[in-house]
C-alpha cells in the first residue's frame, strides 16, 4: 500500500492512496467540510483545491470550510 504525505502543514503522518488527509486530520475537519469533501462530482477536484489552499494558508483542519 502506497503512503503519501498528509498535506496539513503541521503533520508528519501519512494518507492512503485516495484519502484526502491522514485519520486523525480528517477526523479534525469539521462535519460539514467533511460532508462537502466526500461528494464526488464534478466541483470534487475544486473542493480538493480549496482543502489544500486552506491548509498551505496555515488554516487548521479544524477551522475548514469548504463552500462548494
Ligand atoms: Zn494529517
Amino acid at each position: 500500500m502506497t503512503a503519501f504525505t498528509c498535506p496539513t502543514p503541521d503533520c508528519t503522518s501519512t494518507r492512503k492512496a485516495g484519502q484526502y488527509l491522514c485519520w486523525d486530520c480528517w477526523d479534525a475537519l469539521p462535519a460539514t467540510a467533511r460532508r462537502a469533501l466526500s461528494i464526488r462530482d464534478d466541483l470534487a477536484t475544486a473542493r480538493l483545491q480549496v482543502l489544500h489552499r486552506q491548509l498551505a494558508a496555515g488554516t487548521s483542519p479544524a477551522e475548514i470550510e469548504i463552500r462548494l
